[in-house]
């Protein structure tokens, strides 16, 4: 395993923030993770685990080590109709799902065109067009730093939410994921039910996987601006959960914001529409904005840095808060 010193992370996130790491390495297999951890300990690094960089903010230089998942290999056991996939962190997830659909393995086809690696997917139990990852999931391999041995956990364990999980919380920093474990099907059972997808399906065809695939990924290509043009990491703030109370007093004072009921009884707010209410969405300043398509992405125009960036997010977030009274929380990580 090599430390690579000074690295670059600029082409690392997709917001392309500049910044660099003081110690860098590619960690290739499982029993890299233990000793790359053992070299940060040694010197009292802080570590930083990235995959594909589509959900983090860089605010300045990282003085510590990145570890870069980077763990290949896709593992299928089939056994009837049950197809047990393991797979390496550093896989690419929009490949692993179309890799999926050509051997005809469904459960993906909704994620289809999520950037980033397959090892952050149970992180923030990745979600679109009414499916999330918790619905494929078996379990995580990988390192378990409070232990120092490796540990497999189950889909329970993880204790996966919306676009949450125990690695944001009891286990935030703490497990270096290496493997994830997924139970995926030889028979389609799609999933049509999210309004935007059902509108954009063809009315005279029979939904397969592949046309739902083929269809989410159109709508995605026609909505969202892509990172390798466009930088930036997707949705910047995550859609505010309220108790049902709290939500009908605010469609008594705003009858058209959306909202959902969630399993729980609370209640999801459209934190895109709260966004554009407050005349965000389209708005450049300086050398970042907010995507004239979708009011939740935010823009790196012109190479800024972190800071700048949460600095727009933080008078969005005031704005919001001003005028709904709704506190938006940020979804990709800050470092
Ligand atoms: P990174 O940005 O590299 O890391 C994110 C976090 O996970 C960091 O805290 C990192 O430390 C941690 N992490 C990464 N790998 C590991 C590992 N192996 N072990 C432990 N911790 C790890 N998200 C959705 O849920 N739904 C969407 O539809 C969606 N659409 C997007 C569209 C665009 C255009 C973009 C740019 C982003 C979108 N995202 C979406 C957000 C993002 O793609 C996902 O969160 C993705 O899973 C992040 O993967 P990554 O490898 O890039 O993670
Ligand atoms: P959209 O279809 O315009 O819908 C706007 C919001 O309404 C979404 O946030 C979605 O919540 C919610 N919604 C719509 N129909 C719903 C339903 N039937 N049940 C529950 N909630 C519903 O959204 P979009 O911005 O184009 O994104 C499409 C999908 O891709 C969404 O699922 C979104 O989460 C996902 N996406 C995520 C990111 C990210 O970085 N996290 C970036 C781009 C797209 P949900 O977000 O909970 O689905």
């Amino acid at each position: 395993m090599e430390i690579v010193s000074a690295a670059d992370l600029q082409p690392l996130n997709t917001l392309s923030v500049p910044a660099t790491a003081a110690h860098y390495c590619r960690i290739d297999s499982a029993a890299d993770v233990p000793e790359a951890v053992a070299y940060s300990e040694r010197r009292g690094l802080p570590r930083l685990v990235l995959g594909g960089g589509s959900n983090i903010v860089l605010s300045g230089d990282f003085a510590g080590l990145v570890m870069h998942l980077l763990i290949a290999g896709i593992e299928p056991e089939i056994k009837g109709s049950a197809v047990r996939l393991r797979v390496g962190a550093g896989e690419n997830w929009d490949a692993l799902v179309r890799h999926c659909l050509s051997r005809d393995w469904y459960g993906l086809e909704n994620l289809i065109a999520i950037p980033g690696h397959v090892g952050a997917a149970p992180i923030q139990n990745i979600g679109a067009y009414g499916v999330e990852l918790s619905s494929v999931l078996d379990s995580v391999e990988g390192w378990h730093l409070p232990s120092g041995e490796f540990r497999r956990l189950s889909r329970d364990d993880c204790q996966l939410a919306y676009r949450d999980s125990i690695f944001k919380h009891a286990l935030r920093d703490a497990f270096v994921i290496t493997h994830v474990n997924l139970c995926l099907s030889t028979e389609p059972r799609v999933n049509t039910g999210y309004q935007a997808l059902a509108a954009a399906l063809p009315a005279d065809r029979e939904p397969t996987p592949q046309l739902v695939a083929d269809t989410v990924a159109a709508v995605r290509a026609s909505k969202l601006p892509d990172p390798a043009h466009t930088p930036n990491v997707g949705s910047f703030f995550k859609n505010p959960i309220v108790s049902a109370a709290r939500h009908e007093a605010l469609r008594a004072e705003h009858p058209a914001l959306p909202a959902w009921p969630m399993a729980d009884g609370r209640t999801k707010l459209a934190a895109g529409w709260l966004v554009e209410q407050t005349g965000w969405k389209g708005k450049r300043r300086g050398a970042v904005g907010v995507h004239e398509r979708q009011s939740l992405v935010l823009v790196n125009y012109q190479q800024a840095s972190g800071g700048e960036v949460l600095a727009l997010a933080e008078d969005i977030r005031r704005d919001v808060l001003k005028q709904f009274g709704v506190a938006l929380e940020i979804e990709p990580r800050v470092y």
